[in-house]
């Protein structure tokens, strides 16, 4: 379980994240959806631990700051930083360790061939394409047996056949009872896969919808409900009237 209390960042000037709080529970898959700059990112890079920020955010009950935490989740982040001079294989030896990982040889061996990089495991990190580099990052993620897993925008750079795999993982993941965080702008790539969504705009989730609350709604019919709903009020969907005065004083 993924447990969001009033999370704010900002960078300078820029508020990024205001006071957002949500929850995924075991085994479900939670979508954090939005345009670019709705500050999705912020979001997943608080949790894996890499900004300050102000709120609490727990991973299995566990403050997501302290070392027990940070052993049971991976994170698959939006631009792939690899080792140029570790070859694939060993970029996952390197995390194996790292993680005192129990994964075995075979499993490694199936999640690389998966992503079709058993025969590529000599090559180097700045050997790799993007679309490479990130299916690398991905293994490395599954690698550590998560609890918790973050995807920031994950699909991005991917092949269709790279994709459809990504799918089938996370939904087995889901299955073994993982919490899942995907980050997203395409909509199309995740219909499939969500058990609930959190629709954000200007570091707000201005809405949240459950799989059940959604009945048989696709993704496209619920996000443009929203935004549609955000833009004829002229303010995000579920915003109280004494934040919109606030914002009127800005201008
Ligand atoms: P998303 O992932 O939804 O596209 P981000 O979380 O990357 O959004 O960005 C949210 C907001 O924070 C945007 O306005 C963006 O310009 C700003 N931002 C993100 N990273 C930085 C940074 N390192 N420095 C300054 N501003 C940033
Ligand atoms: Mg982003």
């Amino acid at each position: 379980m993924l447990e969001i209390l009033n999370l704010s960042k900002s960078y300078r000037k820029t508020l990024a994240v205001d006071d957002v709080s949500f929850t995924v529970p075991d085994g479900q898959v939670g979508i954090l959806m939005g345009p670019n700059g709705a500050g999705k990112s912020t979001i997943i890079k608080s949790i894996a631990g890499l900004l300050r920020y102000d709120g609490a955010i727990s991973i299995q009950g566990i403050p997501s700051r302290e070392l027990a935490a940070k052993r049971i989740f991976g994170y698959v982040p939006e631009i792939p930083a690899l080792f140029d001079a570790l070859t694939v294989r060993e970029h996952i030896e390197y995390i194996r360790r790292a993680y005192q990982s129990d994964v075995t040889d075979e499993e490694v061996e199936t999640i690389l061939r998966r992503f079709e990089l058993y025969d590529k495991q000599d090559k180097l990190g700045n050997e790799l394409s993007k679309g490479m580099m990130q299916k690398v990052s991905i293994c490395c993620a599954l690698s550590i047996k998560p609890r918790v897993i973050l995807l920031d925008e994950p699909m991005v750079g991917l092949d269709p056949q790279a994709i459809k795999e990504l799918k089938e993982v996370v939904l087995e993941l889901r299955g073994q009872g993982v919490t899942v965080l995907l980050s997203t702008h395409m909509l199309e790539m995740v219909n499939e896969l969500w058990d609930v969504v959190f629709i954000m705009d200007q570091g707000h989730i201005v809405a949240t919808y459950t799989r059940k609350e959604a009945g048989d709604q696709d993704l496209d019919a619920i996000f443009f409900g929203t935004t549609d709903r955000e833009r004829a009020e002229g303010r995000p969907a579920d915003r109280g009237p004494a934040e919109t005065a606030e914002r009127g004083h800005e201008g």
